[in-house]
């Protein structure tokens, strides 16, 4: 019996030929659609060997439908658009920091046509690429000279190894850090070629347990910010301008990796303890390093400012090929950094300076706003807006919190886990925090034009 049913299930060509995969032709290449149309007779006649009813008439039909459902869910791009209503500013898993919108058109323009990369347009000559950024980094940090690789862990690499390879860097105990995905100061510092010289404890370092250290291989000195965790209690550490001066004494450099790298105080949003490239270099620094996509809220980057003998010879390094800027992320960078020349541009167009920056008014008033939409919505039990902490992330400021405003939601008949697994599979995707049984949106995080996708978006993930 049911070998009749299997020999009515349509033949491969007889599904391709009906009307509705054929218009699939448009969207996805051939073999993708005949490999789609064999997965699904598969799973047809599983059904028919399970003895389930299969209508072989309707069968074709039902094969086209699926195969276009297939197709549109396997080849769906991997990276989506995500509304971030975590309240974690600089996420490190959602791309860290939202790019300007002018920094964001200069890298549109950069990536569809071609550009003075390397051109002296004056001249016609060939020239370097970093010399878009060199003049405005020094404006900004008041260093002598300027350069930028992909990251700050690719310019913490450059730099020991230009500076230090097979000699020892002396750093304090208490700053042998870890920043999250395996970027840890002992490996870093091996990669290198440099020779790890610790000293002091985990809570006290003094300015003799640097000198102490110092001996004929002695390559630098070696500050690292620790961004991501604090050391409260008897603790001991030495100021920037005591090293900067040791250093000087000894005729070593002084390198500072302050990872965020804030151009713009954040006293002014209640932030305590970020340290800023300026201040860094005026305390006496040879090399202050840091990263383009955290609290200065650029593209992907490593920024290296200092003196102009030790970027010359960094940009010599081989490695500098290796961990070159591409066209895209160095236009970005340059229009973010442009911003900065003037401040209140920044503090207007940077999207991580305006998140910072917001009143926790406006925040509350967007909360009770996006509140009172939600509660129109069929299946949500329980809407609340209510006070809430967000947080800078990016492994800075761990201790900082920052109140906001957020929105508490609870459907009626889906767990909080499978409306939040609903959210993010959605289109935008949403990621939100998950909080004694409720999904909680912190409007601090989420772009004002995100909010009628974000309803939407909730309003399709309630539909059963
Ligand atoms: C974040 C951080 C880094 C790594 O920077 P990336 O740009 O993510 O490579 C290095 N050092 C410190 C102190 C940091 O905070």
């Amino acid at each position: 019996m049911s070998g009749n049913l299997f020999r009515q299930l349509p033949s491969v060509n007889e599904v391709l030929a009906l009307e509705g995969i054929q218009e699939l032709a448009r969207d996805h290449a051939r073999d993708l659609i005949v490999a789609a149309v064999r997965a699904e007779l598969t799973d047809l006649r599983e059904q028919i060997r399970q003895g389930l009813a299969v209508d072989g008439q309707s069968a074709a039909k039902v094969v086209a439908s699926r195969v276009a459902d297939r197709l549109g869910q396997e080849m769906q791009a991997k990276l989506r658009t995500v509304i971030n209503a975590t309240g974690i500013i600089l996420h490190t898993n959602l791309g860290r920091s939202p790019l300007a919108e002018g920094a964001a058109q200069a890298a549109y323009e950069a990536a569809r046509g071609y550009l003075n990369l390397e051109v002296d347009l004056d001249s016609g000559k060939r020239s370097s690429r970093q010399l878009a950024l060199r003049e405005w980094l020094c404006r900004l940090t008041g260093a002598e000279s300027a350069t930028a690789v992909n990251n700050n862990a690719a310019a913490t690499v450059i730099v020991l190894r230009t500076v230090a390879r097979g000699k020892e860097v002396v750093i304090s105990r208490g700053q042998l850090i870890e920043i999250g995905g395996s970027f840890r100061i002992p490996d870093i510092m091996g990669v290198s070629g440099a020779i790890l010289r610790e000293v002091g404890t985990t809570n006290i370092t003094r300015l003799s347990d640097y000198e102490q250290a110092i001996g004929p291989n002695t390559g630098a000195l070696l500050q690292v910010h620790t961004s991501n965790y604090r050391i409260s209690g008897f603790t001991k550490s030495v100021p920037l301008a005591e090293l900067a001066a040791l250093g000087k004494k000894y005729g070593l450099p002084v390198i500072d990796d302050i990872g965020s790298g804030a151009l713009v105080d954040l006293a002014r949003f209640g932030l305590q303890g970020e340290p800023m490239a300026r201040a860094s270099i005026a305390a006496g620094a040879d090399l202050v390093l840091f990263s383009g996509d955290k609290l200065l809220g650029g593209p992907q980057a490593g920024i290296i400012a200092g003196r102009k003998e030790w970027i010359q010879k960094i940009e010599k390094d081989p490695l500098m090929r290796a961990f070159r800027l591409d066209k895209m992320t160095l236009a970005a960078l340059e229009a973010t950094l442009r911003l900065y020349l003037h401040e209140e541009h920044a503090l207007r167009e940077v999207p991580v300076l305006r998140m910072l920056g917001t009143p926790l008014e406006e925040l509350r008033r967007r909360a009770e706003g996006l509140a009172e939409q939600l509660r129109g919505l069929a299946g949500l039990a329980a809407v609340t807006a209510t006070e809430d902490i967000a947080y800078v992330g990016g492994g800075s400021l761990p201790d900082q919190g920052l109140k906001s405003w957020v929105v508490e939601i609870e459907a009626d008949s889906l767990s909080d886990a499978e409306l939040a697994r609903r959210l993010r599979l959605g289109t935008p995707a949403v990621m939100a925090r998950l909080r004694g049984g409720k999904l909680v949106l912190d409007v601090r995080t989420i772009f004002t034009y995100q909010e009628g996708p974000l309803i939407e978006a909730v309003r399709n993930a309630l539909r059963i």
